[in-house]
This record gives structure tokens, sequence and C-alpha cells, in this order.
């Protein structure tokens, strides 16, 4: 089979460089001999910039200019996003089913059909947009019928300063298309790429439109079509539930991408002549200064949708493309989360709550990284401590959530609130429990521990690995090893994965590698059944909707206090946990939710640190009943 040998696919890719002047002869059968001697199987184009004979920009820009006689095999598996197995299997599935290589990479779930239009755009240095209704410019659909747009599919999109007209098409080959919107729009159009069904779906809308006025788009109707641009992508960011909106000048298109559950999502491109329009309109929003465009601007926008107001700050920075703009999404109707909620195991919320939540004194520490989701898991925590017998004070900085009922302190060094005056006072209002936002140096560590051995019970969250990395901590901090044996009840470990899209999950069997990985066999993993999202609007095309939380909880024993009691090893200490207290780690209680069809080993491996043991899988689902 000649379409799956692998020396054929790397031909082309040489013959372009070959042809560019890049690297000479000598310089790739270099490569390809050097290639051939190593142990982890590399691209060639990449041990050709290893070996120093070309700059990667010069080997993209060789890839963009000879795209087009290149097999859109080889510049994906160029690119990083399919791997050389999965190009193999398709290329099995192409032949025997007859398909076109995009249609049986989509079908095998290499790819979806997004990211392999966003992949051609590129490839073709066009703008990939995905358009609707709302972000066309009006005024050109005057004269022109939705009949005549379907028959060519395409639709208008803008309309640059100097009257060039971009427009989306779903095929880039078709010359008809060209020739009807050069007619329609005298020679001044040029192309972007697009899905079909968002085409379509506008040529509906553009129809329907037309069906309920009746009329052409009049002049009042029509807005500024940044106007008109920043207002879509700010509320369809709002309405995904966007925290980070991100809009980058690239060299051929501006590109609009979304931070989704923790990541980045790429919703569209935008003509590049849009990008001077796009931020004016937003500094604008923000009242930064329109004429600057040399320095880094930042501001706040108030942004309003239907009878929400939302605000977000806005960071102009100046790169070498142009202005680039972010806008951090602040949620404000953040919920507040029950127990129940939370995502724990039945036994691990009843060990919570019993060993850790319900005694009366001791320090409980939630540890984890920026946006683990420790201040959600804090919040409810106490919410569950709150009633009329128990009095809660906090040290917040900043209190982030408000709970009724319990004494909330925002530190504030400006006004001379500070977090050292705050917690010398905090200790003579009589409170039960003590809430200290963070546990940031020794001093904090010393005013949890000294309030909990006068009776009180103290929460507290830290920024470590794990539960153990908590313990170590302290001992590094110079406490005294038998104060925190007799202080600390409980440290809790936590991330957040992404929860599989419920509308688009499908039986999935994971890959032997990534089940290696998170330290099981392919023979245990085969005798249950997994699920992963496909992709679909429900969730941006990323098989991903929300997010679930995992959990390592460690309630101290007399085992383990003896052993920090004794300094010893973080390994130690952990066999110690795991052996003594049922320690189950976040990559177990993961392992558990993928099971469950909750969330994918991908996404363990992603997010939960490494540990050096994992129990067999049985083990693991009792452990997490
Ligand atoms: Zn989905």
């Amino acid at each position: 089979m000649p379409a799956t040998d692998k020396s054929s696919r790397q031909t082309s890719i040489a013959t372009a460089l070959l042809k560019e002047g890049i690297i000479n002869e000598k310089q790739l059968e270099r490569a390809i001999k050097v290639q051939a001697l190593l142990e982890e199987p590399r691209q060639l184009t990449e041990v050709i910039v290893d070996l120093g004979y070309a700059k990667r920009t010069a080997i993209t820009d060789a890839i963009a200019k000879h795209g087009s006689t290149m097999r859109l095999g080889e510049i994906l598996l160029e690119q990083g996003i399919i791997s050389s197995d999965a190009l193999e299997t398709a290329l099995k599935v192409q032949q025997e089913q007859g398909l076109k290589l995009g249609e049986a990479l989509i079908q095998i779930g290499a790819i979806n059909e997004r990211q392999l239009l966003q992949n051609i755009a590129s490839q073709a240095r066009l703008p990939y947009i995905e358009p609707t209704f709302s972000m066309i410019e009006t005024s050109l659909l005057r004269g022109v019928s939705p009949e005549f747009l379907a028959k060519h599919d395409f639709v208008p999109f803008s309309k640059s300063e100097d009257g060039v007209i971009t427009i989306v098409v779903s095929n880039l080959h078709s010359d008809t298309v060209k020739r009807a919107a050069d007619e329609l729009y005298q020679g001044k159009a040029v192309l972007a790429l697009g899905p079909e069904e968002c085409i379509k779906a506008t040529i509906e809308d553009i129809r329907s439109y037309r069906q309920s006025g009746g009329k052409e788009v009049s002049s009042q109707e029509q807005r500024d079509t940044a106007v008109n641009l920043v207002e879509h992508i700010l509320s369809q960011a709002v309405e995904e539930g966007a925290s980070d909106i991100h809009i980058e000048p690239m060299t051929h298109a501006v590109r609009v991408r979304y931070r989704i559950d923790g990541v980045l999502v790429y919703k569209t491109d935008l003509p590049s002549d849009l990008l001077s329009k796009l931020i004016s309109r937003l500094k604008i929003l923000a009242e930064c200064d329109i004429a600057e465009h040399q320095r880094h601007q930042g501001g706040r926008i108030l942004f309003h949708m239907g009878d929400r107001s939302i605000d977000m700050r806005l960071s102009i920075y100046v790169s070498i493309h142009g202005q680039s703009a972010v806008l951090r999404v602040l949620n404000k109707d953040m919920a507040l989360v029950t127990l129940d909620e939370l995502g724990m195991t039945p036994s691990m919320l009843q060990r919570y709550r019993d060993d850790v939540l319900d005694p009366p004194t001791g320090v409980v520490l939630i540890t984890g990284p920026t946006g683990s989701g420790k201040t959600t898991t804090l919040y409810s925590s106490i919410d569950y401590c709150n009633d009329v017998q128990t009095k809660i004070i906090t040290a917040e900085d900043p209190a982030e959530f408000t709970i009724e009922g319990i004494v909330q302190c925002s530190i504030n060094d400006k006004i001379g609130r500070s977090f050292a005056l705050t917690l010398r006072e905090i200790v003579r209002q009589d409170p039960d429990i003590i809430v200290l936002g963070e546990i940031r140096d020794k001093t904090t560590a010393d005013v949890a521990i000294q309030a909990a051995l006068t009776g009180h019970k103290v929460y507290s969250t830290f920024h470590t690995e794990d539960t153990i990395g908590g313990l170590l901590r302290l001992i590094d901090m110079d406490i005294e090893t038998f104060l925190i044996s007799s202080t600390v009840i409980s440290v809790l470990a936590q991330r957040l994965l992404r929860r599989i899209c419920l509308k688009c999950a499908a039986p999935y069997v994971p890959n032997a590698r990534e089940v290696e990985q998170v330290g099981l066999s392919m023979a245990e993993v085969r005798e249950y059944e997994y699920k992963k999202g496909r992709g679909c609007t429900n969730c941006s095309y990323t098989g991903y909707r929300g997010r679930v939380a995992v959990y390592e909880l460690l309630v101290l024993n007399e085992l383990v206090k003896e052993a920090i009691l004794m300094k010893k090893t973080a390994h130690e200490i952990r066999q110690i946990s795991m052996d003594t207290t049922g320690l189950v780690s976040m990559r177990e209680d993961g392992i558990a939710k993928v099971v469950k069809g909750v969330t994918t080993f991908e996404e363990i491996l992603s997010h939960t640190p490494r540990t050096f043991h994992t129990r067999p899988l049985r083990q693991i689902l009792t452990l997490s009943q």
C-alpha cells in the first residue's frame, strides 16, 4: 500500500523544502539518516530544525506555500494535530470505505470538523469564520437574495475601510462562488473559510428576517460592524460560560478564543482589517484612550445582556502584530454549593462530615493550586457548620462570597486593616470557628495552630500539590512537629477536571498509552465501558462541558501523626496513609469518575499529580463507593 508508506509521505514536505532552497540535498539525506537512528520517533522537520539546517518559521512558510500540493494527512501530522497511529488507521478506513481522508479522520474521532477547517484555513492563510446573522455587516445584503446566497453557498461578512469585502465559503476550491461574489461586489471580494452548517443557518436567518420584515435592510437598522461584532463576542462568551475572552491579531486574521472550564477554545477568526475598529470599540466601552496605540492599557466594562449586567476587566497589550485584547469575565452569581454537590463519593463525604467537619477543634487545610476549586469547598464546609449556636469569623483576602450569619472580614492593607492586625483581633471575638483565607507564611500558620490549641476549629487553604505536601510544608515553615501532629486533623487536596459533555458522549476505548500512564493495565480497564465527547454545539466542539472536582482526603490517625513526629519522607507518609487511613489519591478518585462516565483519562493526566503507586482498578472502585 503506497499510501501508508511513511517515506513517501515525507517526500512532499522534503520536496517543498528543497524547492524553496531552505535545505540542500545533502542536508536532507543526513536528516533522514539521523531520523532513522532515533529511538523516539520524530518528525523529519523536527530533526531538520534540531540539526540547525532551518528555522521552524521557514518550514511553516514553505508548508503554507506548497500546502495545496501536499496531502492533508501529512500537514496535520506535521502540526502535531493527529498522531501517526491515527493517520495509519484513517488511511485504512479511507481505502476501505472510499472516503476523503478528512472524512475518515473525523469518522475515527482523530479530529473534528471544526479542527479540520481551522487547519485548512490556517494553511491557506485565510481567516476561519463561524458566521451568524448577528455578526454580518447588513449593508452587504442590499440587493442580494437569500436564494442567490443559497445557490452559491456563501455569506458576505464584512467590509473594510477601503471597500474590500470578506465573504465566508465552505469550499475553497469552488471557482463559481468566487466569480459570483466578484460580480456582486465588483471584484472586491476576498475569501474566508467557515463550516457549511453555519453558512446555511445564516442564510436561513437572512431569509426569515426578510420574511418577517419583508423589506430590505434600511439604513437605520444598520449598526456599525465593530459594535455588532463586539456585542456578539461578549454575549456568546457569557452564554458559553467563558472566564476570559482573547482577541489577538495574527498575520492573516484576528483570532477570537474563549477560556472555558480552564481551557482555551478557538471560536472564530475575524478579518484583519477589522482589528483597529474592534479595539477602538472595546476602548470606548472601557473608557480607555482611543488615540493611544503604543502603550498597554486597562479598564472596566459593565456589559448589559438582557436584564443582567456583567462586570468585565479589559486589558490591551501592544504586540508586534498590533493591539491584543483580553477580557476577564467576573462572575458575580457564583452559587453556594452544598456538600452533597461537591462531587465527593458517598463514603468520602461521610468521612468528611463525621471526622473532619463535626469535631469541635483542630486545623483543617484545603489545598491545591489557584483555580482548583478549593474556595468553593471552603465555603460549602463553612456553610455546613453555620448555625445559631456557632460563632464563625473569617479573615479573607478578599471575601469572595457572602454567607448570612457569619462575620466576614476582607483584608485591606491600604487602609491599615492588615492581615497581622486582623489575626491579633480575631481571637478576641470569642469565635468557635475561625476561617483564614489562606496560610501564606509562618505567622498565619502559628495563628492557626495557636487557635486550635486553645480549643478552636480552624479552616484555611494552602498552595501545595497534595495532602502530604501540605503536612511537609508546615514542617518546612519550622513549625514543631508535635504541634502539627496535635492540631492538624485533616488535609483535603483537590483539582478540577472537565466533565464529558452529556449531549455528545459516545462509547470509547481508551488507548494503551494513557491507561499505562495513569498506572493501570489494559486487561483490568477492558472490563468496563468508557465514554468521551465527540464535540457538539453544546460544548464548543471540545467534548467537555462543566467541571467536576477530584479529591484526596487525608484524615490523620495515630500512625500518620507518629510518622510526622519522626519526620519521615513524603513517600513513607503517603504509604502509611494509603495503608492505614484509606487515603484515595486524586488520580484514583479521578479513575473512579472515568469508570462512571464523568470524565476521561486524558483529563486525569493533564490535571492530577503523578503518584508512584496506583491500586488495582477493582480495589479503587471498592474504595470509591
Ligand atoms: Zn458536546
